[in-house]
């Protein structure tokens, strides 16, 4: 076979097996390129100078079959959607009841960046608002900080399939103005719920959300997740089996900010955003999605990545508690009269 023949016979099986998936996200891309609604976020002065243009849809498969459209190789810092990944790190080193006594599973109903504790325990409320995040980042393994800041490194990058690494700028840009964080840190220390080395653990957290990905790995990432914690890329497992269901259930309760809520009963997958304009939602055992578009809605969740994924749901039935029946329901059963 000559070069190009090679070539071509890759391009035909590729587009084979990908086609119809392929149409429908270029649809969808071209669908809601036009909606421009929303903001970047500025409050990381480093988020603001991101492209509000930027848009990008992926798909990949637990068999490792990844579509994408769009600016899918566009480098982002990953923010939020890094708190799942490291709580399931905090999972696999320390045991689920260490870490339940840490940080509790329960929506907040208070914005994600809110100092506030749980009274009764003083434990964050769940480990995707920032005090969460935070105190899950404090139970990140290694003798000191650069063996921690490389046990992070070495998580997102078994996840992604591929080496990662922070971005400085937005890393400084947080560190410099992170605030807020620092309130919330030093409230949890005061109460005995992260160890006595905040500012480590503080630099550990914003090295933590400037990870650099782009929307395949996202979507990699997520693929991982729906395939029982190992890469279906590179096959390397990331996380323990038995703690895959403990992300994806705080997911599905806490993952879309105050709008969690109504993701769950309209899109009903386990997802998370984050600030940086990025959504990846898991169909356990099928596939992960990924959406990446920095203007962001009321809520903080990417206005784009909120049409796809709503779409995406509706079209193909992906809701977890979409009985996917063709046939009498047994909602049916119960109303005879209707017969
Ligand atoms: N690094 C951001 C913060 O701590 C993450 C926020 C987010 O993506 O929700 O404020």
């Amino acid at each position: 076979m000559t070069e190009n023949s090679d070539l071509d016979s890759l391009v035909t099986k590729m587009k084979s097996a990908t086609a119809p998936i392929r149409q429908t996200l270029q649809g969808l891309h071209q669908k809601y390129l036009p909606l421009d609604a929303g903001e970047v976020a500025h409050y990381i002065p480093e988020l603001a100078s991101a492209d509000p243009n930027a848009f990008a849809i992926a798909l990949a498969g637990v068999d490792g079959q990844i579509v994408d459209v769009g600016d899918s190789e566009h480098l982002f810092s990953i923010q939020s959607v890094s708190k799942p990944f490291v709580y399931g790190l905090a999972l696999d080193t320390h045991g689920r009841d260490l870490v339940l006594s840490k940080v509790n599973v329960e929506p907040s109903g208070e914005a994600f960046n809110s100092i506030v504790l749980d009274e009764a325990t003083n434990r964050p409320f769940n480990p995707f608002v920032n005090s969460g995040a935070i105190a899950t980042t404090d139970l990140v393994p290694g003798a000191d900080y650069t063996a921690r800041v490389k046990s992070l490194l070495r998580l997102f990058a078994n996840y992604a399939g591929r080496p990662v690494f922070v971005d400085n700028a937005t890393f400084i840009s947080e560190r410099s103005t992170g605030h807020r964080n620092r309130a919330i840190a030093h409230l949890m220390l005061n109460f005995g719920m992260i160890q006595d080395r905040v500012d480590e653990t503080l630099e550990l957290y914003f090295q933590q959300c400037a990870i650099l990905v782009n929307c395949r790995d996202l979507a990699v990432m997520a693929a991982t997740l729906a395939n029982g914690g190992v890469n279906p890329v590179t096959g390397v497992r990331a996380i323990e089996a038995k703690h895959v269901r403990d992300l994806l259930s705080l997911m599905f309760s806490c993952g879309m900010y105050d709008y969690a809520g109504s993701w769950g009963y309209l899109v009903g997958l386990p997802a998370k955003s984050s600030v940086s304009g990025a959504i990846m939602a898991v169909v356990p055992g099928q596939f992960g999605i990924a959406v990446f578009s920095p203007p962001l809605d009321e809520r903080g969740n990417s206005v784009r990545g909120i049409a796809v994924c709503t779409e995406l749901s509706e079209r193909f039935g992906l809701h977890a508690f979409d009985a996917h029946s063709t046939g009498p329901t047994l909602a049916d059963e119960f109303r005879p009269t209707r017969r």
